[in-house]
C-alpha cells in the first residue's frame, strides 16, 4: 500500500533565500499544499522556471525541476510535456520573465493549449535586479528606471490570456494562501493551458503594491452576486479590465475563464496514446541523421 502523500514530501533540503516577508513564500506554501492535497507524488511533477527571485522555486519544492534561461520557462515546460505527457508540468516565473522577455512564448503556448500550469509571480517590477519597471508596473509608479513615474500602459495578462487562447485563466493573491492553494489545485487539474497570475508583494523594492494594498482591494469572484460565469468570455474580459477601469481600487481574484479544448498533446498522433519516453528506440540507428547535419 502506498503511503499517504503529505506536504512534508515536498519540502526540499535547500532553504529559501528570499527576503523575509516576500510574497514568494506564500506561493511556495500554497504550491506544496496543492500538490499534496491532489495526491501527486513528487516524482510525477516537474517545475520549470526562468530567471528571477520567483524562478528559484524548483530549488525549494521537492519535485523534478529545471531552472533555465530568462523568459524561457514555457518552452522548456512544453518540451518536457512533449517527451512525457504523463507528467504534471508546472512553469514558473515573474512578470518580467514571462510578460517581458518571454512574451512570445506565452502567446504561442496559449494558442497551442499544452496541458501546463503557468504560475506567474507578478510583483510588478524586476526584483532580482533591484527594482526596475516591468511590463505590469502601474502607471505613474516610480522605480529605478522610471524616476518620474511609469508612462506606459501596463500589460494586462488576464485579458491577454482570455483572448490568446488559454483555457483556464485565473488570478490569486500571495497573501491569501488558502485561496491560492484552491486556485492552484483547479489549475493543475485542468486539462489544457492554465494561467495563475499571482499578485506577489515584493517587500524590498515595491513600496506601492504591498500586502495592505492588495488586502484592501482584492475581492473573490466566486463570492460575487450575481454569480460570475466562468464560461462567459465577455464577462471574463469585463472583469479582466476592472483594475484598470477603477485605477486599481478593485482587483478581482479567482477563476475568470474556463473552457474545454483539445490539448496540443491530444492532437499529435505520435504521442496521443503513448508518451514519447515509452517508445523503444534501442534498435533505431540515428548515425545517418547526425552525418547529414555535419
Ligand atoms: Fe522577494 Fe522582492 Fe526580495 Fe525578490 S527582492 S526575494 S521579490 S522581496
Amino acid at each position: 500500500m502506498m503511503a499517504e502523500i503529505t506536504v512534508m514530501d515536498f519540502n526540499a533540503k535547500e532553504r529559501p533565500q528570499w527576503c523575509p516577508g516576500c510574497g514568494n513564500f506564500g506561493i511556495m506554501t500554497a504550491l506544496r499544499s496543492a500538490l499534496a492535497e491532489l495526491g501527486i507524488p513528487p516524482h510525477m511533477s516537474v517545475i520549470s522556471s526562468g530567471i528571477g527571485c520567483s524562478s528559484k522555486m524548483p530549488h525549494y519544492v521537492r519535485t523534478y525541476g529545471f531552472e533555465g534561461l530568462h523568459g524561457r520557462s514555457l518552452p522548456v515546460a512544453s518540451g518536457i510535456k512533449l517527451a512525457n505527457h504523463k507528467l504534471n508540468v508546472i512553469a514558473e516565473g515573474g512578470d518580467g520573465d514571462g510578460y517581458g522577455i518571454g512574451m512570445g512564448h506565452f502567446q504561442h503556448i496559449m494558442r497551442r493549449n499544452y496541458d501546463l500550469t503557468y504560475i506567474v509571480h507578478n510583483n510588478q517590477l524586476y526584483a532580482l535586479t533591484t527594482g526596475q519597471a516591468s511590463p505590469t508596473s502601474q502607471l505613474g509608479m516610480k522605480t529605478k528606471t522610471t524616476p518620474y513615474g511609469v508612462v506606459e500602459t501596463p500589460f494586462n495578462p488576464i485579458a491577454s490570456a482570455i483572448l490568446g487562447g488559454a483555457t483556464f485563466v485565473s488570478r490569486a493573491f500571495a497573501g491569501d494562501t488558502a485561496h491560492l492553494k484552491e486556485i492552484l489545485k483547479q489549475a493543475i487539474k485542468h486539462r489544457g493551458f492554465a494561467l495563475v497570475d499571482v499578485m506577489q508583494p515584493c517587500v524590498t523594492f515595491n513600496k506601492l503594491n504591498t500586502y495592505e494594498f492588495f488586502t484592501k482591494r482584492c475581492y473573490k469572484l466566486e463570492e460575487q452576486m450575481p454569480k460570475h460565469d466562468i464560461g462567459d468570455r465577455g464577462q471574463a474580459l469585463e472583469k479582466a479590465f476592472e483594475p484598470e477601469k477603477t485605477n486599481f481600487e478593485k482587483i478581482p481574484i479567482g477563476v475568470f475563464y474556463k473552457t474545454e479544448r483539445a490539448t496540443y498533446e491530444d492532437t499529435l498522433p505520435q504521442i496521443k496514446d503513448k508518451a514519447l519516453v515509452d517508445y523503444d528506440v534501442s534498435d533505431v540507428d540515428i548515425s545517418g541523421a547526425y552525418e547529414d547535419m555535419i
